[in-house]
């Protein structure tokens, strides 16, 4: 027997790491353990590198089109080598953060591939005694019917790993991850095609906020194909073709973003007790216990969203509540989404059509972000913020933003929506800084009211 302890983390992605030092912070012996790097997923292979090649196509894409603004650059070129190196740079300094974080609190981090047993949790010949577990192993990417990841057919990280930018890519999947893929490599000079089986890219938002990126995206060169069953994928040594309805296509790659998996194969689930629902994710109650005494589950291997900003606030909630904190669960409306394509796309609660479909009376309106000042400053204007709100209170029940800082902005529309505010707060009263995109959102709302001052 291994030593013991009040808490285990299993995986140490952006969910099990704030757990962890959460649980230390409040004065529980807590070990993580990871078979990987530290950091998890979200740092190493997902939402990292991915911004970090999406921040390299923005500069390259105002580099190459500045002209308007009085930029006239002669020769710019993409190293790629060097963009998949600063990834790996920023990679590495972010993880070894993570591992410094732990060696700051305390907190064992064991090497390895964790499984749950009676009284703790088993790695490889050790066992390590703990009074509760959080489980925070993530998800995998599943590929489409009838494929397999490997060769010319790639993951999401695989596409983001790439050592050289290819001719040609198609994208299976318009939701966030497969829209940020697109969206790079169309700046960066790839010929791509994004194919959804949905009617609509970003499925899961406002219609109205995922018309006006499907236009950039048009407007890029990128062939958006929605309503496309992708299928007859057959992979050779340098390209790969597939069919959809009565078209087929030839690529050099074929990225799968499609749908994820919650990683559970290693740990044991079912000796252990605790079982899966319907979409393959653990139940877990308000405090993130799962049905088995002690083990509780966190991230992408819950019910919701998969965001890494969730499973950082359920690693905090399971350990407030391993502590004997009074702990308010997560309010799974409220978590933001957030699309780093050009331009971003973020939102927070229910879209327009939900609202309606929920019962809701709903008022609506829409801001273009051109009709306030810093639109025009900052080369903004095709973006515009949404309100969704109660018709006769005027409760915030969806926002959504399509802008080139619509990721930030979001952030003050959580706040007011889990406040539980008005429209009205934000019409009048709420300031917003001038001359800041921001302006559009107290826009928005006088819009509701048809008070718009810039409309
Ligand atoms: C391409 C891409 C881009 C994304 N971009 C964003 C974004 O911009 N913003 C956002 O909010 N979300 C984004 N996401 C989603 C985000 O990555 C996940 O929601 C997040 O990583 C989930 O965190 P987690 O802690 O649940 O697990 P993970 O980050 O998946 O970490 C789980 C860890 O557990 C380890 N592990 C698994 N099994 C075991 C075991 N048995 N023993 C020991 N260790 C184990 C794994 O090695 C891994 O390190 C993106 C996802 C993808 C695929």
């Amino acid at each position: 027997m291994a030593d013991s302890y009040d808490v285990i983390v299993v995986g140490s992605g952006p969910g099990g790491y704030h757990a962890a030092i959460r649980a230390a912070q409040l004065g529980l012996r807590t070990a993580v353990i990871e078979r990987d790097e530290t950091g998890g997923r979200c740092l190493n292979y997902a939402c990292i590198p991915a911004k970090t090649l999406l921040r390299t196509a923005e500069v390259y894409d105002q580099a190459r089109n500045g002209e308007s603004i009085g930029i006239v650059a002669d020769g710019i070129s993409l190293d790629f080598g060097r963009l998949q190196q600063r990834r790996e740079e920023v990679r590495k300094g972010l993880t070894g953060g993570v591992a410094g974080l732990f060696k700051n609190h305390e907190i064992d981090l064991i090497r390895g591939e964790g499984s749950i047993v009676d009284g703790g949790v088993r790695v490889g010949d050790e066992t390590h005694e703990s009074a509760s577990v959080i489980l925070a192993t993530g998800s995998v990417a599943l590929p489409i019917p009838g494929t397999e990841f490997g060769g010319r057919i790639l993951d999401t990280w695989g596409a983001w790993s790439l050592p050289e930018l290819p001719e040609s890519m198609a994208v299976v999947g318009a939701g966030a991850s497969g829209s940020e893929i697109a969206s790079a490599y169309a700046r960066f000079g790839t010929r791509v095609t994004l194919l959804e089986m949905l009617p609509q890219i970003l499925p899961a938002e406002d219609k109205d906020v995922a018309r006006v990126l499907e236009r950039q995206f048009k407007a890029e060169g990128i062939e958006v194909v929605t309503g496309a069953r992708v299928e007859n994928v057959e992979a050779g040594e340098g390209s790969v073709s597939f069919g959809y309805g009565e078209e087929s296509e030839q690529v050099d790659y074929l990225v799968i973003a499609g749908g994820r998996g919650a990683d559970v194969a290693a740990l044991g689930l079912d000796a252990a007790g605790v079982g899966l629902d319907d979409d393959g994710k653990i139940p877990v109650d308000g405090s993130q216990r799962t049905a088995a005494g002690g083990i509780y589950a966190i991230g992408d291997l819950t019910p919701g969203p998969a965001l890494a900003h969730k499973a950082q606030e359920e690693g905090i909630v399971a350990a407030e509540a391993i502590a004997g904190e009074e702990v308010r669960p997560i309010d799974r409306d409220g978590i933001p989404g957030a699309t780093f394509t050009h331009p971003q796309v973020a939102s927070v609660g229910l879209t327009e059509a939900e609202a309606k479909e929920a019962g809701h009376e709903v008022k609506a309106a829409k801001f273009k972000l051109g009709g306030v000042g810093a639109g025009s400053v900052y080369d903004d204007r095709d973006g515009m913020v949404k309100l969704v709100v109660d018709a006769e209170y005027g409760e915030v029940l969806g926002a959504h933003i399509v802008g080139n800082r619509a990721c930030d902005m979001i952030a003050e529309l959580v706040a007011v929506k889990e406040l539980e505010g008005g429209y009205q707060e934000l019409a009048a009263r709420i300031i917003h800084p001038h001359p800041t995109i921001s302006e559009a959102i107290p826009e928005a709302a006088r819009a509701i009211d048809k008070w718009a001052i810039h409309a």
